[in-house]
């Protein structure tokens, strides 16, 4: 690349730019952008994906929160229309001023791990708008998102996650590809939203409060975890095992435990 701002990496900002060239071809395949895409890529960096990703011919809006980092951006898409640079923090960013159609956003990113968990939330929020997501992230990260009952990874991330979404873990990426290398091994995890929700809770907010107090303590059997929000009763009721720990159960069965809180909700409102 030939640069004429110098840039170094900043440990803050999450910084691990990928150099590795077999990497970065293996994702934008994993991608498959289309010149009628509409594409959002959070975090660029030096463009090490972006280049790749107008050369598809999409229309692609960028968010980069490193000032430094615009100069250089510039520099090399500036000229391209299709290009469309945003500064700023993307767990801010609105992503209904982009003005995409419902269902057409396909989002990408080498994410910096700090802000992976909460940026999926904030995206997740905006689920009507999104057809995909492509994501580098931690590999440990991708493995909880990906994970199923029974296992250490099963938790909160995978049911609110998997509620939402189709994921796919689709490759493993060492820390050689990037410089600097983290210390971490990453993964690329594909995230594709419900276009219907194959366990609708009636009520999303007590789905998220009934799975947190499940995995608090997720050694603890779920007729003690849950005492507070159901009785055993309501638990059994739910046709939940009330000796079950949390990591034994599905979503559906966490969905049937928000829905009888939702009843309880109804009849004692005042107490949740
Ligand atoms: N995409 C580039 C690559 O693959 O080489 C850079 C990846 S680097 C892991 C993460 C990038 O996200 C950095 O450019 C960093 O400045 C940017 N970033 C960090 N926090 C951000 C935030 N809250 N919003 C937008 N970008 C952010």
């Amino acid at each position: 690349m030939t640069e004429h701002y110098q840039h170094r990496a900043r440990k803050r900002f999450g910084q691990n730019f990928l150099h590795d060239a077999g990497v970065i071809d293996r994702i934008l395949r994993a991608i498959r952008a289309k010149p009628e895409d509409r594409l959002l890529e959070i975090g660029p960096g030096q463009g090490a994906l972006t280049q790749g990703l107008l050369n598809s011919g999409a229309q692609l809006d960028v968010v980069e929160l490193d000032k430094d980092l615009i100069p250089i951006l510039n520099q090399q898409f500036a000229g391209k229309d299709n290009f469309n640079l945003h500064q700023g923090d993307a767990l801010k960013f609105d992503f209904n001023s982009l003005n995409a159609a419902p269902n057409s956003l396909r989002v990408v990113g080498n994410l910096p791990y700090n802000i992976s968990t909460p940026l999926i939330f904030h995206l997740l929020n905006n689920a009507g708008i999104i057809r995909d997501m492509h994501f580098m992230l931690q590999k440990e990260v991708v493995e909880r998102l990906a994970a199923g009952p029974g296992g250490g990874d099963w938790g909160r991330l995978s049911i609110m996650v998997q509620y939402h979404c189709r994921v796919e873990h689709l490759f493993n990426v060492g820390p050689g590809a990037f410089n600097p290398p983290p210390k971490v091994d990453s993964a690329i995890v594909r995230l594709v939203p419900h276009a219907v929700l194959p366990h609708p809770a009636k009520d999303h907010k007590l789905l998220e409060r009934v799975v947190r107090e499940a995995f608090n303590q997720r050694r603890k059997t779920l007729r003690n975890t849950l005492k507070l929000l159901l009785s055993n009763d309501e638990i059994e009721a739910a046709g939940v095992d009330g000796s079950l720990r949390p990591e034994q159960l599905d979503l559906a069965a966490f969905v049937r435990l928000a829905d009888k809180l939702s009843e309880q909700v109804l009849q004692k409102p005042a107490d949740i």
